[in-house]
């Protein structure tokens, strides 16, 4: 299927309930030959607004902590695990995470990238595809918060940059 598609398939969808509270859906975005996808737990009140991934604070966070590793935002391809914002940033429920899947395993198949991040517990959900790599790390949001786990991710994002650079 053509991201295209499937980017209107999300913006029209009811598979879940979450549609409901939300303004847009948000399937994702970045180029279709990535070789690095990013994947988050689902967008918040800015991503919902503009209806595009990591926006908001923990977004600019994100973007510009890669930036510091020479990792450049528009080179990767950034998407959630639920494609539609959450009553009050709730995490999802395991039927609207199991609902919104098939697009994830159709972004995935899609643009078949090299190595998958995923960001926070939430993003664990991700289907394994043989032959991609998957790297867990801390959600920015966690990293913005609390000291310890800003260390964490920034020694993970600089691992992140190295496989990278080890990328064929
Ligand atoms: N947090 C997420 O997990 N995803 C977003 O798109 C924004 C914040």
């Amino acid at each position: 299927m053509a991201l295209e598609e499937l980017n209107y398939q999300v913006y029209a969808c009811r598979k879940c309930r979450l549609w409901q509270g939300a303004k847009h859906g948000v399937p994702g975005e970045g180029p279709l030959n990535a070789k690095v996808m990013l994947v988050g737990q689902n967008p918040g009140a800015d991503e919902d607004e503009l209806g595009r991934p990591f926006v908001g604070r923990a977004g600019k966070f994100l973007t510009k902590t890669l930036a510091e590793y020479g990792i450049k935002r528009e080179d990767l391809f950034i998407t959630n695990i639920v494609k539609h914002v959450s009553p009050q940033n709730r995490k999802p429920y395991p039927d609207e995470v199991a609902a919104c899947l098939p697009y994830l395993t159709t972004q995935i198949s899609t643009i078949k990238p090299k190595i998958i991040v995923l960001l926070g517990a939430s993003a664990k959900e991700t289907p394994r595809v043989e032959g991609i790599e998957y790297m867990e790390i801390v959600h920015p949001s966690a990293a913005m918060r609390f000291n310890n786990m800003r260390e964490k991710f920034r020694l993970q994002i600089t691992e992140l940059s190295k496989r990278i650079n080890q990328l064929s």
